[in-house]
């Protein structure tokens, strides 16, 4: 039998998982996403290339990589994206090699991307995707987070509003949805949701080996 550091690398060598969180803007998901990142050294976050402008504050090659929209066409033409999508009026997509990197190093990555995306990855991936939607607890808190946040015009936040509604309806095809009302506890939620499927046991590729020694008394 292993003793306890051996127990330790052998558990250490699991998939990485591939976290989707979506939701409609101003539900609360960049700040979620920012806390898991901080608390989780083996997380990292897919940054994506977009052909919207920065916003204030936003550094290229960290919130995104922006780019001109013949440079996004010729990175789709050369297959770079994971997946891509137009959302409102511009165009996102998740480069392929970080993500892959990311992947084989046995990190988990985590994706901000919207429900075009995530139906994507489901086709690409399936078997590493662990697919979250965050909710806002009301359309009256949704918009005024968005205003609150100040960093998008009136015209910009009453079409978000709009496009809300489209991208709540897509809510069932995840595999998990939490509500955003208190922040704590939107937290605490997805790490339990982290936690329990970093234990699926496909997921654990030690298992078979240590079963093995279990079961002939190593
Ligand atoms: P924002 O412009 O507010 O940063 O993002 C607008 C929407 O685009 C959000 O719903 C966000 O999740 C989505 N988005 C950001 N990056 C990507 C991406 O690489 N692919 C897809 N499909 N959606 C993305």
């Amino acid at each position: 039998m292993s003793n306890k550091a051996d127990l330790q690398n052998m558990k250490a060598k699991r998939r990485g998982l591939m976290v989707v969180l979506s939701s409609p803007s101003g539900a609360g998901k960049s700040t979620l996403t920012r806390r898991l990142l901080k608390e989780n050294v083996n997380m990292t976050m897919s940054v994506s290339a977009t052909t919207r402008s920065p916003r204030t504050g936003e550094k290229d090659g960290v919130d995104y990589f922006f780019v001109e929209k013949d440079n996004f066409v010729d990175m789709i033409e050369n297959e770079e994206f994971l997946e891509h999508a137009k959302v409102f009026d511009n165009y996102y997509g998740t480069p392929r090699g970080p993500v892959e990197a990311a992947l084989m190093d046995g990190k988990d990555v985590i994706f901000d991307i919207d429900w075009q995306g995530a139906q994507q990855l489901t086709q690409a991936a399936s078997d590493d995707l662990v697919k979250i939607f965050i909710l806002p607890p009301s359309k009256r808190e949704l918009e005024s987070r968005l205003h609150s946040r100040a960093q998008d015009s009136d015209e910009v936040i009453a079409k978000r509003m709009a496009k809300s509604e489209a991208e709540i309806s897509h809510w069932a095809e995840y595999d998990y949805v939490i509500v955003n009302d208190d922040l704590d506890v939107a937290m605490e939620e997805l790490r339990t949701i982290i936690a329990s499927e970093r234990m699926a046991r496909r997921r654990q590729l030690w298992l078979s080996s240590f079963v093995k020694q279990l079961t002939q008394g190593g």
